[in-house]
């Protein structure tokens, strides 16, 4: 991974121990002290995440935040806040100005990797121009990318499926945070298949959970509304 990413924090040592943990994983980081400095590198060069202290020398983090967010170009970028340990208020200022995630100070550098790379990650990058990679469907975790060749992704990670439950889920993806009938999922995922019902269906779906569970096990995605069918929750 090429990612270029945008560090703007004026502790000279947090700033050190943040690029250290962030260049051996492959990433290129630049780092400014000041608000200022780091407006004028944004201009200069594209990037694929941002990731910000919010007291600065000459102003707050926040700020900074609230422009590349009013900012066409920079509207979608990945934004992740380091906040002072006790600064509530930063950092619900912070996420609801648009910051994507956020740390408190202080954090290990191998949690801030994780987060980092999460983030990239959940952007589609890899591709290194800081634009999401043509999905026709995305989540914030489960991402459905057909050009890949009916591929569907959770956490970075290829979920090993079948055709049918690729079928299901790119279905239920699509229409994610609708309930579908069984009926309905019958019918997207086994056409015209007679030999299929209902069972069919809720056997299918139960490994499918299994399948999601084994790379996420912290969050059920897909719900059951008894005697209407299932929703995917993203
Ligand atoms: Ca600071």
């Amino acid at each position: 991974m090429s990612a270029k990413l945008l560090l703007l924090e004026d502790d000279p040592a947090i700033a050190r121990t943040v690029a250290y943990a962030l260049e051996r994983d492959g990433l290129t980081v630049t780092h400014s002290l000041l608000v200022h400095d780091a407006r004028q590198q944004m201009q200069r060069a594209r990037f694929d995440l941002l990731v910000l202290d919010v007291g600065l020398p000459d102003g707050s983090g926040l700020d900074l935040l609230r422009d590349v967010r009013n900012a066409a170009p920079t509207a979608a970028l990945p934004v992740l806040m380091l906040s002072a340990h006790g600064e509530e208020i930063d950092r619900v200022l912070g996420l609801e100005l648009g910051a994507d995630d956020y740390l408190t100070k202080p954090f290990s550098p191998r949690e801030l990797a994780a987060r980092v790379k999460a983030l990239l990650r959940r952007a589609g990058n890899g591709n290194g121009n800081g634009h999401p990679a043509t999905p026709t469907a995305t989540a914030s975790a489960l991402f459905l990318d057909d050009e890949t060749g009916q591929r569907i992704s959770l956490r970075g990670q290829a979920l090993p499926l079948t055709r049918r439950e690729y079928r299901l889920l790119s279905h239920l993806l699509r229409g994610a945070g609708r309930i579908h009938s069984r009926d309905a999922l019958l019918a997207a995922a086994w056409g015209d298949d007679s030999e299929s019902t209902d069972r069919t269906v809720d056997t299918h779906i139960k490994t499918l959970r299994a399948k999601l569970r084994e790379v996420d096990p912290g969050r059920e995605y897909i719900s059951t509304h008894r005697g209407m069918g299932y929703c995917i929750d993203i």
